[in-house]
């Protein structure tokens, strides 16, 4: 991983890509659980942050998280742009001094706080709180206490959130729309979580090539 925004900056339109291209998969996951919008928004949202991005005069990485996360709160709407978005401007505080290992520990934690908090989800709550804790810990746990390169920890992170992933079909729903089916939302995968684990592929990749 990098220090330079432009790398950030990089990583935002590899993300913008990705989501396009799972547009009609992400808009499928929210058709038979929630309102068919999940795809749209997050392609909508991304699209318009990694325009905003790029329009950035040599950005430091805390500046394009901030700009990222303002673009996808005013973007997106709803429940998931204050949640995905908000969440963003807050936890690019932790980006002050740019990206070394410490600082995207602290980033990531603060992330998932804030998601948990915003939206009031806890793991098994069927979210994308599912993918983001097994991930969050992972990479913590990977650079903390197994003292592995930034890289590999992303890479065990990337892992821990694809099972994560997994683990949200066959459990219930208790927040989002899909709470409002009830038992009904066991057997679906949420939308969320698979988009947090494209965009995660995605950090990943750019990171891996830097
Ligand atoms: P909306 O539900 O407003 O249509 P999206 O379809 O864009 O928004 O996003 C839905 C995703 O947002 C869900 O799949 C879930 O991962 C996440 N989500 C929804 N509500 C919550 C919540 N209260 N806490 C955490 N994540 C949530
Ligand atoms: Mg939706
Ligand atoms: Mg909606």
């Amino acid at each position: 991983m990098t220090g330079d925004g432009a790398a950030v900056v990089d990583a935002v339109e590899a993300v913008a890509e990705r989501i396009e291209d799972e547009r009609a998969h992400l808009t499928e996951l929210d058709s038979a659980i929630g309102d068919a919008d999940h795809g749209g928004n997050m392609a909508r949202g991304w699209a318009a942050a990694a325009e905003a991005a790029r329009d950035l005069d040599d950005p430091d990485p805390q500046t394009v998280c901030k700009t990222v996360g303002k673009t996808l709160m005013a973007e997106v709407g709803g429940a998931s742009g204050p949640l995905f978005g908000g969440s963003l401007v807050f936890a690019s505080a932790e980006l002050d001094d740019g990206i070394d290992a410490e600082s995207a520990v602290a980033f990531a934690e603060t992330y998932l706080e804030k998601v948990e908090d915003r939206g009031d989800a806890r793991v098994g709550d069927q979210t994308v709180v599912d993918a983001l804790t097994p991930a969050v810990h992972t990479f913590k746990k990977s650079v903390e206490t197994d003292e592995l390169p930034p890289l590999e920890a992303l890479a065990k992170a990337v892992d821990a959130a694809e099972r994560g992933v997994a683990f949200t079909v066959p459990i219930r729903a208790k927040k989002g729309r899909a709470s409002y089916l009830g038992w009904r939302s066991v057997g679906h995968q949420d939308p969320g979580a698979t988009s947090a684990l494209y965009i995660l592929e995605e950090l990943l990749a750019v990171a891996a090539d830097a």
